[in-house]
């Protein structure tokens, strides 16, 4: 039996674990209350700063930014601030333009870095602060992706996302008066983020027995108590009751201290994140303005859910052919010089266009799709095949997930923001190449089954 933890014992933790490791985080500081901002002035005091640099844009500085200059001003802090201007469609990009602004804009004797917002103004100040070695605080005004502690920064450089390495927060701010008056597209959107959880624990239990990859039941524990309090809340969202504006916030505050915990993001991303990036890059190269991450998580989550509810029901693969298949491939000769990997090469460079070279690389390196790969993971597979369908079973049904989201009027399906069946159908056959990361859709590749699960998933969302 796992051990139990409340949110308070696990921020700034480090314990001995049954697993084998210690587990830390830096995180420390958490103060999500109501009139959370007036308590700035004093952290500012306690960190030692004399004047702190305020990143915000059009959207976070009407609804929370203005306050926090007027707190800080009331209490005689120095600050400097830049109010980036939002576009009028979507949302500020976390882009070259966005951030040289930020740089250019910043006083030398700043010294510490505030972001007042959620996503990109959070990504962007986690960065700043880290290249010019400022601590870091945010002001969270949205609780809509799990992104909010993390030590890493997703930006884009020329049209792809890349992840670069950032100062975690030193505290995290959020007043539950601003959090619970969010736009409801960004509530559900951190419902989305958490809900899947679901998947990405499912995917991590499954590449555990397949793969024998390290596993901990506490961090495991840890986020389904997260995702079964964010299910109920989320069932009376639309009410905005403050414990339930804060039990979302403090699972999405979780999802972070469980990636630290983990050294990766294993507790937190799965195949329902890939497709979600997979979408996301198709968006950023065809110029279309991005959707809000946990949206996408959401429906990415739908799309996996369905895949392991399928999966739970799925007769015993012929694990003898689908062997003498890839010995015949493994004998062919090495994997980097086969014609199997030219037309896989060929297919990449059609379907991830400009970020080809990166997922070529990556599968260069980690070859998960080399026959010798593939016989290994087969015989492990076949071996614990009955353990497969029952994890498979513990994985909820696809349409409770939806029900909840809709629930929020949330979307569910791609096409409902703006996916085209080609995406989809490509995101689910292709975005596994996105990571070396064992998920359902590697297993489903590994067994001959991908393509039918595409072709049923098509049918049913056409
Ligand atoms: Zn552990
Ligand atoms: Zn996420």
């Amino acid at each position: 039996m796992a051990r139990e933890f409340t949110t308070n014992e696990l921020i700034g933790a480090s314990f001995g674990c049954e697993c084998g490791r210690t587990h830390s985080t830096r995180f420390s500081r958490m103060i999500v209350e109501k009139g959370a901002l007036e308590k700035l002035p004093g952290l500012l005091k306690e960190l030692g700063s004399k004047k702190p640099y305020i990143i915000c844009d059009t959207h976070t500085h009407e609804a929370c930014g203005a306050e926090v200059f007027r707190v800080l001003a009331a209490a005689g802090q120095n600050f400097e601030k830049i109010i980036l201007e939002s576009p009028e469609e979507g949302d500020l990009p976390a882009d070259e333009l966005s951030f040289g602004r930020v740089c250019m804009a910043f006083p030398k004797d700043c010294d510490l870095v505030i972001s007042v917002g959620a996503g990109t103004i959070n990504d962007l100040g986690r960065y700043a602060s880290y290249i010019t070695g400022r601590d870091f605080i945010l002001v969270l005004t949205a609780p809509s992706m799990d992104g909010a502690v993390s030590g890493v920064a997703p930006l884009i450089q020329n049209h792809l996302k890349i992840t670069f390495p950032a100062h975690a927060p030193v505290a995290l701010v959020g007043d539950l008066d601003i959090l619970s008056k969010a736009p409801m597209k960004m509530l559900s959107a951190g419902v989305g983020d958490i809900l899947g959880k679901y998947n990405c624990l499912t995917d991590w239990r499954l590449s555990a027995l397949v793969n024998g990859e390290y596993h901990c039941a506490t961090i495991e524990g840890i986020m389904r108590s997260a995702i079964d309090k964010t299910m109920q809340a989320a069932r009376k969202l639309t009410e905005r009751s403050e414990d339930d504006i804060r039990t979302l916030t403090e699972g999405l505050v979780l999802s972070g201290i469980a990636m630290d915990f983990a050294g990766n993001s294993r507790p937190a991303s799965g195949a329902e994140h890939h497709i979600s990036h997979f979408f996301e890059m198709q968006f950023l190269f065809d110029g279309i303005p991005a959707i809000l991450h946990g949206t996408k998580v959401g429906i990415g989550t739908v799309i996996m859910l369905r895949l392991y509810n399928e999966l739970a029901k799925m007769p015993r693969p012929d694990f003898e052919a689908l062997k003498a298949a890839a010995r015949a491939k493994a004998e062919k000769g090495p994997y980097l010089e086969s014609e199997e990997f030219a037309a896989w090469k060929a297919e990449m460079q059609k379907v991830y266009r400009g970020a080809a070279p990166m997922v070529i690389a990556l599968e260069e390196k980690a070859q998960k799709n080399a026959p010798e790969r593939l016989l290994k993971r087969l015989e492990s597979t076949e071996k614990h095949w009955d353990d497969i369908l029952s994890l498979a079973k513990t994985a909820p049904a696809s349409e409770e997930i939806e029900a909840v989201l809709e629930g929020l009027g949330a979307p569910v399906r791609p096409d409902q923001v703006g996916v085209c069946p080609h995406y989809v159908e490509e995101g689910i056959l292709h975005c596994k190449e996105l990571r070396d990361r064992y998920t359902i859709l590697q297993l489903l590749w590994d067994i001959d089954m991908l393509v039918p699960m595409k072709d049923l998933l098509m049918r049913e969302f056409a």
